[in-house]
């Protein structure tokens, strides 16, 4: 149960709902004015520490605990007023407000419409909500970036070494990586400085390989297109030594472009079907790539989708 010390002046107060030890007897006067023009009524002090006092917001009457050095030398912040104005501004932008950054008091946590978390700054969201700027969720816009470069060959590598924001780097499925603008991705203006396109009419193979990860992180599989699976796997995807890789499937195909063509739709096959088996990019830490990756439990599936590919058409 609480213990309350009540002055004969302040037993009204409504202290017994607090779970606390409040010294409430009669304060220094000065401090009941400083409290007042720092926006907050005084409430009592802490019995075991006499440094501290609580506040009562005058805004939205929570109670708060500071130290008398905090009331005497600034405006302490009500964190309830805090945490709702956050809130507030979020939602103007079209955002929730999740929580308070963990070690920047200017930043927070935010939920945008797509569901992933959105850590940014608080100046920033104001400014979203006067409408200066835009809230992008960066890991949506990577993945459409690397959607768009795949469709045309290339595979999202990360960003441009050279710090540029509208640059990203990718490799060619010929092997060569190049940083290339993400408006002449749109619009399909550039070449590869490797094989200068040459990719598309020469043989390639769509290859099934597996990854087992050390300890109990799991096994994975990836279906993609290379010009040269064995090389892809061991030079280009970045993954380390403590990871047993191995090519389980290699179907070798007439052109780069028809390669392309099946393994979007074989991949279009799999997200509808098997969408929890689509380990997102925020996952694959352990390979250079965000995407056409899937869980162990994938496998059949991509098996028989790859073994209906190596059949005759014998219905035609
Ligand atoms: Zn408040
Ligand atoms: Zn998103
Ligand atoms: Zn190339």
């Amino acid at each position: 149960m609480p213990k309350v010390y009540f002055s004969r002046r302040s037993r009204r107060a409504p202290a017994h709902v607090l779970d606390i030890e409040i010294d409430r007897r009669t304060p220094q006067k000065s401090w009941r004015q400083l409290a007042r023009e720092r926006g907050y009524t005084y409430f009592g002090r802490d019995p075991h520490n006499r440094g501290n006092v609580y506040l009562r917001c005058s805004a939205c009457a929570n109670l708060m605990y500071v130290h008398t050095h905090v009331l005497r030398t600034a405006k302490p912040e009500c964190t309830a007023c805090w945490l709702a104005d956050m809130a507030r501004e979020a939602a103007a932008a079209g955002l929730e407000f999740v929580e308070r950054h963990p070690t920047d008091s200017h930043r927070g946590i935010y939920r945008a419409p797509c569901g992933h978390l959105l850590d940014r700054q608080r100046g920033f969201i104001q400014r979203v909500v006067l409408g200066e700027v835009d809230v992008r969720c960066s890991e949506c816009f990577e993945g459409s970036v690397a959607a768009l470069a795949h469709d045309q060959g290339w595979e999202l590598v990360g960003l441009s070494g050279q710090g540029n924001p509208e640059y990203r780097k990718l490799r060619h499925q010929c092997g060569h990586e190049q940083d290339i603008a993400i408006g002449n991705l749109r619009t399909q203006r550039f070449t590869c400085n490797g094989c200068g396109g040459s990719w598309a009419a020469e043989p390639s193979f769509l290859y099934l390989c597996q990854f087992d990860l050390p300890g109990s992180q799991g096994s994975f599989v990836k279906l993609g297109m290379s010009r040269n699976p064995t090389s892809r796997l061991r030079y280009q995807l970045g993954i380390t030594a403590d990871i047993q890789a191995r090519i389980l499937q290699e179907i070798s195909m007439e052109s780069g472009s028809a390669a392309l063509r099946t393994e979007k739709r074989l991949h279009g096959v799999l997200r509808a079907e098997l969408p929890h088996c689509v380990v997102p990019p925020s996952e694959l830490n352990w390979i250079g790539v965000v995407s056409e990756v899937y869980r162990i439990e994938a496998l059949p599936r991509i098996q028989a989708l790859l073994a209906e590919l190596s059949q005759p058409h014998s219905e035609n």
